[in-house]
């Protein structure tokens, strides 16, 4: 063991090698540190003050390996907005999986660390801008308990990287459950044998699900739990109003974690259509379509997987059958998580349209998601212009009368309430003018102060107050760019 208390270890070296490269990172030129996360860095078990001296800010950026590394790229493939390609880290280098003594592991990747027999012709490289924001979403959705990769570090290289513009160089670590992907499974099935597939398939069960080896169908046992995290973590997004913008199935995990934050960004006005991205033209990724777009994704999975499960007619009826109750796992997370956000403890039939309605009335409304749900929490009518409307006088009064059917202290309902409605999100004109401050001027103060405010969302704090309004225009113009 090192000092920094790196304690690195390989399995993923022990599967055939067509699933990855031996690359190192390339040394970038002057190496600046500009977040490191240390709650982060202790919960792994490494010395934060180590992590900032001059020896950990060499390992941060690639140009040292820690203790115990052998950086490889992975293999994988991808369907890009339905299109099917060969992908693999074309700019990101895994050091190895950090084991705690507890025995938690973490993949420990760097992105922005230069080139690979990945890269396509990409440069390998990242730019400041991108990746602080990948920062303050990925530990924005930590703390507002979705599961998602973290962020472990950020750092400038002291190399300007050409994009558009000139821009300023940075490398991200960060830090995963695994880098496993729908993609990865894509690429054995395409261009592996089936004992590549099987070895991939059985190193996914080994990491990520106990109880396998009493599934009478292991591989179908692997399907079916992928399915039901899946279904979970989409739910979540959905109950926050975040939207991912790039659910390609090489950015969909099979440990259920949320990865890759490029063009993403949170719902402020309620609208199914919200898209943000880019080079998203047609919608395929907007709000409202995230939990067909999953089912899609599993269901390549599984395509993925049939030589394993098995193509008799039996088990691909069941096959089918897994991939189908996705949409009722996500309807079940949802509907809890609904029920939740109205401090709703038991469960109704009619709760259903009870929650379509306030939706509905949020849509005509043009009301802010996230508030809407502060504003109900708070028992806060003023202010918001939905809550003046005689059509929501109507719904609330109906949703009181629900309450006290129930068996629930007033006190416990408005505690649930607090834990399941976040007082701030991330909001897109504040994510963007810390990190334009953190470019532009080398002033970090509103990233940190971001940083600090959404670190516990539910906090219902007065400093969170200032974080609270939705941007003065609409924010209907605002797109988000790939890094
Ligand atoms: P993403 O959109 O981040 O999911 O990336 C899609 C693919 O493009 C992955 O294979 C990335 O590794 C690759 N990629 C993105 N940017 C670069 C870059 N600057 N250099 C090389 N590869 C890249
Ligand atoms: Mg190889
Ligand atoms: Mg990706």
């Amino acid at each position: 063991m090192s000092e920094i208390g790196w304690r690195l270890q390989q399995p993923y070296m022990q599967l055939p090698d067509k699933f990855y490269e031996e690359i190192e990172p390339e040394p970038v030129r002057d190496p600046q540190l500009v977040f490191l996360n240390g709650n982060l860095a202790q919960s792994l078990e490494l010395d934060p003050y180590k992590l900032q001296s001059e020896e950990g800010v060499q390992q941060l950026v690639g140009n040292q390996l820690p203790h115990g590394a052998r950086p490889i790229s992975q293999a994988y493939a991808g369907h890009q907005f339905g299109s099917f390609t060969m992908l693999g880290d074309g700019r990101a280098h895994l050091l190895g999986e950090h084991v705690t003594s507890d025995g938690r592991r973490f993949d420990i990747q760097l992105k922005g660390s230069g080139q690979t027999p990945y890269s396509r012709g990409g440069d390998g490289r990242a730019v400041l801008g991108p990746m602080l924001r990948e920062y303050v979403i990925s530990e924005a959705l930590h703390a507002l308990g979705v599961p998602t990769n973290r962020s472990l570090a950020v750092s400038v290289t002291g190399e300007p990287v050409r994009r558009e513009q000139t821009e300023i160089g940075a490398v991200l670590m960060r830090v995963s459950a695994s880098h496993l992907r729908v993609g990865t499974f894509q690429y054995a099935r395409q261009w592996g044998s089936v004992d590549d597939l099987k070895a991939l398939a059985d190193y996914a069960l080994e990491r990520h699900f106990e109880g396998y080896e009493e599934a009478d169908n292991r591989y179908l046992f692997l399907l079916e739990e992928v399915v039901k995290r899946q279904a979970k973590t989409v739910s979540q997004w959905q109950l926050i109003g975040f939207v991912h913008g790039v659910m390609n199935t090489d950015n969909m995990t099979i440990s259920g974690e949320s990865i890759d934050y490029g063009p993403c960004a949170f719902m402020n006005t309620y609208d199914q259509e919200t898209v943000f991205s880019s080079i998203d033209f047609y919608g395929r990724y907007k709000y409202g379509n995230q939990p067909k777009i999953a089912a899609w994704n599993l269901a390549r999975f599984a395509e993925s997987l049939l030589p394993l499960i098995g193509d008799d007619d039996e088990t691909l009826k069941r096959a089918e059958e897994v991939v189908h109750r996705f949409i009722d796992y996500y309807r079940d997370e949802w509907m809890r998580g609904m029920r939740r956000k109205l401090g709703l403890v038991n469960e109704e039939d009619a709760d259903e349209t009870l929650i379509d309605d306030l939706l509905t009335l949020m849509k005509e409304h043009e009301a802010d998601f996230t508030n809407t749900f502060r504003g109900l929490t708070l028992s806060e009518y003023e202010g918001m212009a939905l809550f003046q409307m005689d059509g929501f006088k109507e719904w609330k009064s109906r949703w009181e009368e629900r309450l006290t059917r129930q068996e629930a202290k007033s006190d416990d309902v408005a505690e649930l309430m607090r834990q399941s409605n976040p007082a701030i999100i991330p909001r897109n004109n504040h994510v963007e003018a810390a990190i334009r401050a953190a470019e532009e001027e080398g002033d970090l103060s509103a990233m940190d102060d971001l940083l600090r405010v959404l670190s516990n969302p539910y906090a219902y704090s007065d400093e969170q107050e200032a974080y609270t309004e939705p941007p003065d225009e609409s924010d209907d113009d605002f797109v988000t760019y790939c890094g």
